[in-house]
């Protein structure tokens, strides 16, 4: 796309000026507010960069103007290139995003301005002054022609292509007129262009030879009946020659703001006169091509205006990335920012540091003390933060009570551990929310760019991993990300996949450990406890996968195999008749829940068991997770006879008010309780106290984790009634236990119900 648009004809130096927009648009209404300035040539535009490139071949601008934002993209490509052209171009971007990235990039490439297009669109002529003198002019077109070129430029309207709104008009002017030829003649500083041309091939005309001159200095109509006969036309190019003017009518395009900019005229090669009628409508018309100028001046405008207003739009969505509650960018956006950032400083060759950090009990204000003091912790929170990192670092909220933070220009991996350091200590300082103090750890996860990925989702991942690992290894810390770490996420996800699968294709089995009188250590029952036999590999405890399971929604059904599996097994010794009385079964909090009891009791049935064979053994914590269905369930099935215990007991909060409320039948002592016992140290004075105070509530105790002799000794002294650990036998596979029992070195008694 080559113009050749000349504003003035002073023969002082115009900047040449290249545009680069792929909105014409944009480019148009540019075009239009340099020329006006009267020291500028737009000698080339392009739509892209590509049709730049070619451009430059043959053209040779001093002044490039370039938006960065194009289909095909390149920008800043060609901004590095234009440093190596001689004679160098002055190179101004206008963007729609004028991000910090962008301008740095930008001038860093050679640009000599970078400006935002939406607020800064007006200050190109100005800046390109401030670039290099203003050419002088003085000598050049008095004021008027001046403001009347300006007011065509305004147009927009010279070398577009021809328009069928225009083309009607000199049709049907040539048809009222009877006339060969009409022209809508627009008059540039040194030629006359047609917009429209009814019967001529000539595009254009040097301003010098043309009819329209004349016409355009006066308001009425212009007449020259014979040119032939005219002393200023006679010897006229157009006259002697091609197109042979011999008559001449034209009306001034006089628009709104009183400039003639061309004329509506009609030309005959034979000498005429035109009617009343035909003078009358020729006015009407030249106003019709006037009233046309204006609109698509108009529509021209609206579409720039359109195009504002989408830039606007975009900023719009762009405030919409942001977090309502903090202000803080939210993870859209901050991703978006990692992106930048790792490119810039890939450039720059400077290092950034992600963090991944969640404030540690969180949820616990938010549930206790209501979400008002929740938001309001958030808030303060991210106060802490920006006071810690510098303004230009970026952060982020990430979800609930995480934050991403983003490091810039890290000069050593120390200043990030410092970094990280200060934000756990400003922000597990105490706050005061609406007069009551409250208190919330924090954790960190980083990970490092270059040094441990270049990609964004990566840095984040090996964050996220970090901070699990800083979280593991106790709250209130923070972890740089290390590969091994990968690791053991790795395994982990290695231990789901194979967790499901076991699941999927029941490959566990049912252990059963023998339980028994601390008197006459006879037999009264058995616990089932639950393995995982993976060949050539170690085994996993089930303190490890059933968390997992649980973890993975897929703990429920696992519950119910055991519970099926168990009872299935104990009517099988029952039919052997080599039954212990009690099977004790483990069950899990999320078991309890709506059905259970129906599930219990009709598994029971189906393998013919009584009800009271069976003692379901639960953890406080677990009945903690929903008191209240906890205890319905429980009082429901010992109404069918089913009997509790309460498991791990001196472990949780060992409520005694939960004890009383509860109604369990037994407790089982932790074994870690047990283990020091015979010692004689504290643990004994805690065991032997609340063995008393079991029985002052009438439950059965049973120890577990019983090892040696001389704890059941001990036992037996604090009056324990049962107990179950190595010193007799540990869990045994069904055949096993079978064998165990029919060695016939254990007695058998009925349990104390
Ligand atoms: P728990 O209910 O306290 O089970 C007793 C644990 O102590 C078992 O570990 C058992 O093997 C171990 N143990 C028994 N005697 C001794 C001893 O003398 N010394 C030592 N050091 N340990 C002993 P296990 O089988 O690894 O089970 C761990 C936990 O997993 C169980 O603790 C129980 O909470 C849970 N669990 C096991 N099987 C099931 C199940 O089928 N369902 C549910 N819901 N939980 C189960
Ligand atoms: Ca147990
Ligand atoms: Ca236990």
């Amino acid at each position: 796309m080559v113009n050749t648009s000349t504003p003035q004809a002073t023969g002082a130096p115009a900047r040449r000026v290249m545009l680069i927009d792929d909105s014409s648009a944009v480019r148009v209404r540019l075009a239009d507010l340099l020329t006006r300035t009267g020291a500028v040539q737009i000698i080339a535009q392009a739509a892209n960069i590509s049709a730049a490139r070619d451009l430059l071949n043959t053209q040779d601008p001093d002044t490039i103007i370039v938006d960065l934002e194009m289909p095909g993209g390149g920008g800043l490509d060609l901004i590095a290139e234009l440093r190596n052209r001689e004679p160098t171009p002055l190179v101004i971007v206008l963007t729609n995003h004028p991000t910090a990235e962008y301008r740095a990039r930008s001038l860093a490439l050679g640009a000599h301005h970078f400006l935002d297009k939406t607020l800064e669109f007006q200050n190109v002529p100005a800046i390109l002054q401030q670039l290099a003198p203003r050419p002088d002019h003085s000598d050049g077109t008095p004021a008027a022609e001046m403001a009347r070129l300006l007011s065509l430029m305004s147009y927009q309207i010279l070398d577009t292509p021809a328009e069928s709104a225009f083309d009607d008009l000199t049709a049907l002017v040539a048809q009222i007129c009877a006339t060969p030829i009409a022209l809508i003649s627009l008059v540039d500083a040194d030629r006359q262009w047609f917009k429209s041309r009814h019967g001529l091939n000539t595009e254009s005309t040097a301003r010098s030879i043309s009819f329209c001159h004349h016409a355009i200095a006066g308001d009425e109509l212009f007449v020259v009946q014979d040119a032939t006969c005219d002393e200023r036309f006679a010897d006229n190019p157009l006259v002697t020659g091609d197109p042979l003017v011999r008559f001449y009518a034209g009306v001034p395009l006089k628009v709104n703001d009183g400039n003639n900019i061309g004329t509506l005229c009609v030309i005959d090669h034979v000498p005429r006169v035109l009617t009343a009628a035909q003078v009358e409508a020729l006015s009407i018309l030249a106003r019709q091509v006037v009233a046309r100028l204006e609109y698509r001046r108009l529509a021209l405008d609206l579409q720039v205006a359109h195009e504002a207003r989408q830039v606007a739009e975009r900023k719009l969505e762009a405030l919409a990335m942001r977090d309502d509650l903090t202000g803080l960018a939210n993870r859209a956006s901050f991703l978006h920012d990692l992106e930048h950032a790792i490119t810039l400083g890939l450039r720059q060759g400077r290092r950034l540091a992600c963090l991944y950090m969640d404030l540690d009990n969180f949820k616990l204000v938010n549930d206790s003390l209501g979400h008002p003091v929740g938001d309001a912790l958030l808030i303060a929170a991210t106060q802490r933060i920006r006071d810690t990192v510098r303004e230009s670092d970026i952060v982020a909220r990430l979800g609930g009570d995480e934050f991403g933070i983003v490091l810039l220009n890290v000069e050593a991996v120390a200043d990030v551990a410092h970094i990280a350091e200060k934000l756990i200590a400003r922000l597990t300082a105490s706050y005061e929310i609406a007069g009551q103090i409250v208190h919330v750890g924090c954790t960190v996860g980083i990970s490092m760019c270059p040094n441990d990925s270049l990609r964004v989702d990566t840095l984040i991942q090996q964050a996220d991993t970090a901070l699990y690992h800083a979280k593991a290894r106790g709250k209130g810390d923070y972890k740089f990300f290390a590969p091994v770490l990968n690791e053991t996420v790795k395994a982990r996800r290695r231990l789901e996949l194979d967790v499901r699968e076991a699941i999927t294709h029941r490959l566990f089995e049912l252990h059963y450990q023998p339980q028994y009188r601390c008197d006459g250590q006879t037999l009264v029952g058995v616990e089932a406890l639950i393995r995982w036999p993976r060949s050539g590999q170690t085994a996993v405890s089930p303190a490890v996968f059933l968390p997992l399971a649980d973890e993975l929604q897929l703990g429920d059904g696992l519950g119910a195999w055991v519970i099926g599996t168990a009872c299935a097994q104990f009517s099988q010794w029952q039919s052997m008749r080599c039954s212990p009385a009690r099977l004790a079964i483990n069950v899990a909090a999320s078991q309890l829940r709506e059905g259970f009891v129906e599930f219990v009791l009709d598994t029971l049935r189906a393998h013919g068991l009584s009800p009271t064979v069976l003692e379901l053994e639960i953890t406080e914590s677990q009945i903690l997770r929903d008191y209240e269905q906890a205890k319905a369930i429980i009082s429901q099935l010992r109404g069918h006879g089913v009997g509790f215990a309460l498991d791990d007991f001196g472990t949780g909060y060992s409520s005694l008010t939960l004890l009383k409320d509860l109604q369990v039948d037994a407790l089982k002592i932790d074994r870690s309780f047990v283990h020091d016992i015979a010692a004689g140290n504290g643990d004994a004075t805690i065991v032997s106290a609340l063995i008393a105070l079991a029985h002052r509530l009438r439950l059965r105790v049973t120890a577990e984790g019983v090892e040696t002799a001389a704890q059941l000794v001990a036992l037996r002294g604090m009056a324990c009634d049962e107990f179950q650990g190595f010193l007799l036998s540990p869990a045994l596979a069904s055949a096993q236990l079978v064998e165990f029992l029919a060695a016939g070195n254990i007695e058998y008694s009925e349990p104390i119900k």
